[in-house]
Parts: structure tokens; C-alpha cells; sequence
């Protein structure tokens, strides 16, 4: 790939807890864009070439690489993205599952398989396998820098891709280490690219002639990447943000739940698309829930220092949300009964617990993404389901009941639910991860997740001639005349009540 002479403006990745650089990339233009998926084009082609037993061997060393550099990766996460450092290391443990498990599994999720014959045409073998679409666009965030671009690039390797990760202009120094990473497991080849810069990269990366984009972030950026994919095409897989509910139901272990609560809605300084932003405790445990989480939430202190329980506000315009919704709901009714109307104090955002916000306020149906909680009282479950269900998003939520949990959790309008726990589907990497509505859609992570990056390819062989010709001018009529007959007997008979027709 020749480099192209006009990359020469450049941008600075800052620490946002103390504002040092970090480091400086390239804003990339869209002819070095285009000249990086170009190169990638015959790396996706070996790397498929490669089969899945070479890759997963591969794919197996770079989490090797990871594992032994976990401190590394941890700090410039801490340094880039400023959670504290032990999160930052948790972070990269959930990187590295999910690239074991793709690697694992992609043979047996994604390798040919024969599937169930016809009866009309038993001489046939029926077979499906999933092929990569060759290079793959990934857009990533900043707030899991690690973790959740992981969720997109180890499973679209693991299907035999070859990926350009751009990633936020706020992460890029973790995005540049991702990479370089990548490339002492697989060195030959370009097969994971960085590119760099701000929306506009982005943009770039969707018209450069990728054959998947995937992105993560807003609802709103996701529109724009999602026309622009349209102009050829590109199938897109949209990972959204959320306004995720927590139900409380009256048989809840009040403890487990109010401290559920609290890490689901503070940790990572609520910068978690997956994280708690709404809590719906039914009216017969409501206060004492409320006391629970009100001494709960007075503990976690945001800061940079070792002992800080999360950091600061990555993206500093995100500050001003924050304390938006905070302002809104407490001038329309709400009450803080942690945290307030100071509790926005650049780079750091205070724990807010907010109660008795009206349902139709900012706080209660947009992402505040900052540490904050909406708590309101509700009738019974049946309320705390409506209510959950009430926004347009759809991402994940989470249920405290010792009986119920199932039930209530089966009614969620979610990709993905808790029952007794928070945000624990993220981590266990069987489980597909994406939305619905606003959330977005399609899944990554787990069987679903490799085959978001994969096409199905339906192959059917003839193994030898049989009675029945269907595909020929030269048809039998007296063979036509009886499958029809057969047609009618087998599906035309009404089954007695309670059988199931049989197939
Ligand atoms: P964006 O949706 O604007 O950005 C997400 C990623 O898309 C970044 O890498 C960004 O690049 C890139 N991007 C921006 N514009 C375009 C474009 N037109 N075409 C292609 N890619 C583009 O989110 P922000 O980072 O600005 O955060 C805004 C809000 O989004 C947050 O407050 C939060 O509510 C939500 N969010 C949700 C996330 C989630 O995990 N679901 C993650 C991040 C944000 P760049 O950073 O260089 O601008």
C-alpha cells in the first residue's frame, strides 16, 4: 500500500483525567482509506485460504499476546480512556475470552454442515457453510476501547475476514496497540488495519469498498453510517446505546439489588451501553430498596487515583448531557437523593441518584451514558414491564426476583437480559450481543456473532439420478400426477385435535 502524501494533519489523543497527550495519529484521508482496505482485499483472501484450524491457531497466539500484556494494554486504557486500572484490566479479560471463544468455535459454528434432505428430492445432499465477506469495516468506541471493538473484530477473524478497525478518536492509541498486537501473531499479511481520524474516517471507511461495516456507538451516527453503507449495499451491523431498565420485584434479595444497581449504573462512570440508566422497584419494597441504594450509592468515588471506584467523563462534551438531564429532571420534579446539581465537576461526574423523575424527561428516555440512576415506584411487575419497555431502545436490562426471574425476564422488549445479576451476558461469550429498535441490530458475540460476519452459501448435490425429475421440460406427467396426489395426502388431511402434522 503506498502512503498517501496528503495524511499530514494530525490529531492528539488526550488523557481526560489529567488532559496529557497520550499520543498523536494521522488524520487519515479517504484515498489512504481506500488504498488500506485495497491492500487488505488479498490478506482477506489468504487469511480465508489459511481454513479455520490455521486461523484458530493464530487467533490462539494473539490471545496469548494479550494475556502476557495485560498491564500493557490495561494502562494506556487507563491512561486513554481513564477508568481505573483494575477495570481496565477486567476489560481485557473479556477481550480475550471472546477472541478464545470465536477462535474455538468458528469451525464448528461456520464449517459446512448437511442439513435435513427433501423428501421430494432424497437423492439430493443438502449442505450449508458460511463464507467471510471478505474485508470488514469496524467502527469502535471509546468507552471499552479493548472489549468492545473485540466483540466485532475477533469474531469477524475468526469467520476468515480480514478487518479495517477505525477506532474512536478519543481511543486511538488502544485501537494503533490492538493492532500492532495483532501483528506479531500474524505478520505476514495485512490482515487487521488501523486507520485513523475523526467522523469523517468513519465515513470514509463505509464508502471504501468494504463487504461488512460494523459500528458501535450513537443511534444517531448509526443513521448516518447506515445511509451511507446504503449508497452500496453494505450490510451493516448497528450496535446501539440503551436506556436499560432494572426491575425490582417484591420477593428481590433487596441488598444484591441495590448493589446491582449501583456498579450497573456507575461503573465506568456510566459510559456502559449495556449499563443500568433506569430502576423500577414495585411499590411493596420501594423504600426499603431506596434506603439500601441511597447508602449503596454514597460509597463508589470517582477519581484517578488508585483507590477512585471509576474515573472521569471520557468525551468532555458528554459533561454537559450529563449535567442536562440532571438539571431537567430536577426542575421538573425530581429529586436527588444522592449526588445533585453540583455533582458535575469536570473531568468527574458524582454518583446521582435521581427519584420521581416524570417518565417523559430526558433522564428517563434518553442515554445519559454518565453516573446516574432514574429510581421510580411502580405498582407491581406488570407496571415495571411497561415502563422498562417504554423507550425506544431495546438493548439489555436486568431483573431481581428469587421466583420470577424468567417470566419477568421473558416479557423484556431486549437482546439481552439478567436475572439476579447485571451486564453478566456481556462476559459469557455464547451469548449473542445486540438490540432491538433504537439499540440497533444484529448480534455480535457467540454462534450468531460469527455468522453476523459470514453469508450462508446453500450448496445441493445430486448424488445420483433419481424417479422424480421436477427441473426438466421432459417431466414425467404420470410421476407429476402422483406427487400431487402424495401433496394432498400428506399435508391436505385435517390433523385430529392436539396431533401436530408430522414432518
Ligand atoms: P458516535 O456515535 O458519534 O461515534 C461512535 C464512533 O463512530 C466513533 O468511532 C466515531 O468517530 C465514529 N463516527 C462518528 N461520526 C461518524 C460518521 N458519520 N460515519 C462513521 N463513523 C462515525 O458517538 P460519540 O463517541 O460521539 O458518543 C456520543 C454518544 O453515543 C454517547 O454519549 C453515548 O450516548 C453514545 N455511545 C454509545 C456507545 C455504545 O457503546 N453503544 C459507545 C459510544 C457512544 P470519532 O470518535 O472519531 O468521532
Amino acid at each position: 500500500m503506498k502512503a498517501d502524501p496528503s495524511d499530514r494533519a494530525r490529531f492528539e489523543s488526550l488523557n481526560p483525567a489529567s488532559g496529557e497527550v497520550v499520543d498523536s495519529f494521522a488524520v487519515h484521508t479517504d484515498a489512504h482509506i481506500q488504498a488500506v482496505v485495497a491492500a487488505a482485499q488479498p490478506a482477506a483472501q489468504w487469511w480465508d485460504g489459511l481454513g479455520f484450524d490455521a486461523r484458530e491457531s493464530r487467533l490462539r497466539d494473539w490471545a496469548r499476546i494479550l494475556a502476557v500484556d495485560i498491564d500493557e494494554l490495561a494502562t494506556l486504557i487507563h491512561r486513554e480512556n481513564g477508568k481505573p486500572l483494575i477495570d481496565a484490566r477486567l476489560e481485557v479479560v473479556g477481550a480475550i475470552e471472546h477472541l478464545h471463544w470465536a477462535a474455538t468455535h468458528a469451525a464448528g459454528v461456520l464449517g459446512r454442515r448437511t442439513v435435513g434432505r427433501s423428501w421430494l428430492f432424497p437423492n439430493h445432499k443438502p449442505s450449508v457453510g458460511y463464507r467471510p465477506y471478505g474485508v470488514v469495516g469496524v467502527i469502535g468506541p471509546w468507552n471499552y476501547p479493548a472489549f468492545t471493538p473485540m466483540g466485532s473484530i475477533a469474531y469477524a477473524l475468526a469467520a476468515g475476514n480480514a478487518v479495517v478497525f477505525k477506532p474512536s478518536e478519543y481511543t486511538p492509541a488502544v485501537g494503533s496497540w490492538l493492532v500492532d498486537s495483532f501483528r506479531q501473531a500474524v505478520p505476514e499479511q495485512p490482515v487487521l488495519s488501523l486507520v485513523t481520524g475523526y467522523g469523517e474516517t468513519g465515513a470514509a471507511l463505509c464508502a471504501a469498498g468494504v463487504g461488512k461495516l460494523a459500528f458501535t456507538g450513537s443511534t444517531a451516527t448509526a443513521k448516518s453510517v447506515m445511509a451511507a453503507c446504503a449508497q452500496t449495499l453494505t450490510p451493516v451491523l448497528l450496535e446501539c446505546g440503551g436506556k436499560d431498565a432494572l426491575i425490582v420485584a417484591e420477593d428481590a434479595d433487596l441488598d444484591a439489588a441495590a448493589q446491582a444497581a449501583v456498579w450497573g449504573g456507575l461503573s465506568n462512570a456510566g459510559q456502559t451501553c449495556v449499563g443500568v440508566e433506569r430502576v423500577y422497584a414495585v411499590d411493596a419494597i420501594y423504600d426499603e430498596f431506596v434506603s439500601r441504594l441511597n447508602a449503596e450509592a454514597r460509597k463508589p468515588r470517582p477519581g484517578s487515583d488508585r483507590a477512585a471506584d471509576y474515573g472521569p467523563i471520557t468525551m468532555p462534551d458528554q459533561l454537559g448531557i450529563i449535567r442536562g438531564h440532571i438539571e431537567d429532571a430536577l426542575d421538573h420534579g425530581a429529586t436527588a437523593i444522592v449526588g445533585g446539581r453540583d455533582a458535575v465537576r469536570p473531568p468527574f461526574v458524582d454518583p446521582t441518584i435521581l427519584v420521581d423523575t416524570p417518565e417523559d424527561r430526558p433522564a428517563a428516555t434518553e442515554e445519559t451514558f454518565g453516573p446516574t440512576l432514574t429510581v421510580a415506584r411502580v405498582r407491581d411487575v406488570e407496571e415495571a414491564i411497561e415502563r422498562a419497555n417504554g423507550t425506544a431502545f431495546g438493548l439489555s436490562g436486568a431483573v431481581f426476583s428469587r421466583t420470577r426471574g424468567m417470566e419477568i425476564a421473558g416479557r423484556l422488549r431486549a437482546g439481552m437480559t439478567s436475572i439476579n445479576s447485571v451486564i453478566t451476558f456481556a462476559v459469557i461469550p455464547a451469548l449473542p450481543f445486540g438490540g432491538v429498535g433504537a439499540s440497533g441490530f444484529g448480534r455480535i458475540h457467540g454462534a450468531d456473532g460469527l455468522r453476523e460476519f459470514s453469508w450462508p452459501h446453500a450448496i445441493v448435490a445430486q448424488q445420483a439420478p433419481g424417479p422424480l425429475i421436477l427441473q426438466s421440460f421432459r417431466r414425467n406427467p404420470v410421476l407429476t400426477k402422483a406427487l400431487l396426489a402424495a401433496v394432498r395426502l400428506r399435508y391436505g388431511r385435517r390433523a385430529p385435535r392436539g396431533v401436530k402434522g408430522s414432518l
